[in-house]
């Protein structure tokens, strides 16, 4: 029996940092957006930043807790390089979220979800530290679980939704990826705590609980903290756990306690759950609904440009999602509006077009956006009628005598050469479909 609890970190999306005016961007050049305020300058007075609370309020609700009236700050003292104050503004002793939880195959307990500063960034560069400060002050919301998680696939549900809920609520700045730390114990060996630090991103989450569950199987199991090699695959002994205590936490005495009463009646977007709810009540099945509403930005564009809802859904997931991930890209970066997506839609399910007609369409649509319907006409693309096609069926089976010969005598190889000759006469405008069976019909 494992115990595994989570500690994830996810960067919100913010215009200014968290105590200062310089802009929350980490994608500029090192150390551009810094100040006296978020550099620690003796005598500099930080302002806290209203978005940032709105949005962990926003993020508190969507997780089920309970919620404080105040937001009230501490100070976490440690000396490192990565913050120049040597101490981070976070919450401690009164989170602003308490007890909730978030359902994900079984219900997973949420301790605490608080609001924190971002440390500066730490790059090695041969024997040199390089520290960018840009990162340094950057509102963090901290979402802690109880040790409710069982094992690696389900730690994998639980952030899939997570992520899924912050995606929704859209808080999350795109430039940052989920950190969390990840605490984990079994029972063989009396629930002794091993927490590994800072592992990003999903799919390396999963590994490292998949990785500490083994070792924890075989060797002997200290309370520690530990780091994972990504590379490796591996964690790693950094140092025996420092208890919270050793940091000293004090309460901030800079920024006074804010009132944040007001902003408690904040009503939650229309969620996840709800948008797949909504698709499966059109008839669409549970998985493709699940994979459109995914992302917030597909699902809304997906509803503008859904003409019968299965028949759209399966367009979709196969073909215009295909696109997306093949390009890496995301909707947002896709030219066609939802409208013209409706108008090749709608010429592909009237039959006017076939499927080859439709991702030709999509692929000339990563140039910019058109009106399918102009394109089709202007380029003669409409599907063939039953009447040219049996023209084209006809010639080719003169053309042919022996490929019929051998269909007959069992090869069903011969058929599908009939019927690429067809569709090469018809300049791919035919259905394959439908000369299929307009061969099979006059062979017999
Ligand atoms: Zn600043």
């Amino acid at each position: 029996m494992n115990k595994i609890g989570l500690e994830i970190h996810a960067s919100l999306k913010t215009e200014s940092k968290l105590f200062c005016d310089c802009p929350n961007d980490k994608t500029a050049s090192a150390n551009v957006n810094t100040c006296e305020i978020c550099l620690g300058h003796p005598g500099s007075k930080p302002r806290t930043n209203e978005e940032a609370v709105k949005k962990t309020i926003l993020v508190c609700k969507a997780l089920n807790t309970d919620l404080r009236n105040e937001l009230v700050f501490s100070r976490k003292n440690y000396f490192y390089p990565d913050l120049s104050k040597n101490y981070q503004i976070t919450q401690y002793e009164e989170p602003l979220g308490e007890n909730g939880f978030l359902d994900a195959d079984g219900r997973i307990k949420i301790k605490r979800v608080h609001l924190e500063e971002d440390p500066a960034s730490i790059t090695r560069e041969d024997n040199n530290i390089l520290v960018d400060y840009n990162r340094c002050g950057t509102p963090l919301v901290e979402i802690v679980t109880e040790p409710d998680i069982s094992s690696a696939e389900q730690a994998r549900l639980f952030m899939k939704k997570l992520l899924r809920t912050l995606k929704y609520l859209r808080v999350l700045d795109k430039n940052s990826s989920l950190k969390a730390d990840v605490n984990v114990s079994n029972k063989k060996n009396n629930y002794v705590r091993v927490e590994v630090k800072n592992v990003t991103g999903f799919k390396e989450i999963q590994r490292c609980i998949e990785y500490e569950i083994e070792r924890q199987k075989k060797e002997k199991v200290f309370n520690e903290t530990r780091g994972w090699d990504a590379q490796k695959g591996k964690t790693y002994s950094m140092r025996k756990k420092e208890s919270e205590a050793d940091y000293g936490y004090i309460y901030e005495p800079d920024i006074p306690i804010i009132d944040v009463s007001e902003y408690l009646g904040l009503s939650l977007p229309v969620l996840a759950e709800e948008k797949i709810k909504f698709l499966v009540g059109k008839g669409i099945n549970s998985e493709d609904a699940e994979i459109i509403a995914d992302d917030p930005d597909i699902m809304s564009f997906f509803e503008k440009a859904m003409t019968s809802p299965v028949f759209s859904a399966k367009f979709f997931r196969s073909m215009v999602l295909g696109i997306l991930n093949y390009n890496k890209i995301s909707i947002d970066d896709y030219p066609p509006g939802p409208g013209e997506m409706k108008e090749l839609l709608v010429l592909l399910e009237s039959g006017v077009i076939n499927e080859k007609t439709a991702k030709n369409i999509l692929i000339k649509f990563l140039e910019g956006g058109f009106s399918p319907k102009a394109f089709v006409k202007k380029n003669n693309l409409e599907m063939l009628s039953d009447k040219d096609i049996d023209v084209f069926v006809d010639e080719v089976l003169a053309e042919n005598p022996s490929a019929i010969e051998d269909f007959k005598s069992g090869e069903e190889k011969s058929l599908n050469f009939l019927v690429g000759m067809v569709m090469r006469k018809s300049g791919g405008k035919a259905n394959p479909e439908q000369v299929k069976a307009s061969v099979i019909k006059k062979i017999s």
